[in-house]
């Protein structure tokens, strides 16, 4: 099973920030960035996601789930997706997604990407992914502890 949570979204090109946090939580979250708001009701329908946005317009169109977005803070913006859709994000979902392409991180052997890395990542990291699209490297350290940190105090 390549799909690691139930629920997916599309959100529309003012919600960036939230897109990346729905991609740490493992959500597979894909990204609209253009105008054209039928294409976005069709796309939601065919991929089944629901929309997220922070575009009152949108609201209006019946089809697909969609949930308007209150805050301009991406705090905000991730307690409120959680509690109205009632997420329950799984710590080992969390971190298994590139943040920038939506795409699931493969695990890499160590010896493979060396030269990507800094030196004393590579000499005190154990487990690294890299992205299948744009190649960037994952590793438990210092970005992904941040981010703990930070979905601990939401
Ligand atoms: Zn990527």
């Amino acid at each position: 099973m390549s799909r690691s949570q139930g629920d997916k979204f599309i959100l529309t090109k003012e919600l960036g920030r939230l897109a990346k946090w729905l991609r740490i939580l493992g959500y597979d979250a894909s990204f609209y960035r253009q105008d054209n708001v039928s294409t976005l009701i069709i796309t939601a329908l065919r991929e089944e996601r629901i929309i997220l946005t922070r575009n009152l317009r949108i609201s209006r169109f019946p089809g697909p789930k969609i949930v308007i977005v209150k805050s301009d803070f991406v705090n905000k913006q991730i307690k409120q997706v959680i509690r109205q859709l009632k997420l329950k994000p799984r710590p080992k979902d969390m971190f298994r997604r590139c943040v920038i392409c939506n795409v699931e991180l493969k695990e890499i052997a160590k010896t493979r990407i060396k030269s990507k890395v800094p030196e004393y990542v590579y000499k005190t990291q154990k487990d690294f992914t890299n992205c299948p699209r744009c190649k960037k490297v994952y590793w438990q350290g210092t970005h992904w502890g941040n981010a703990k940190k930070y979905l601990g105090k939401i």
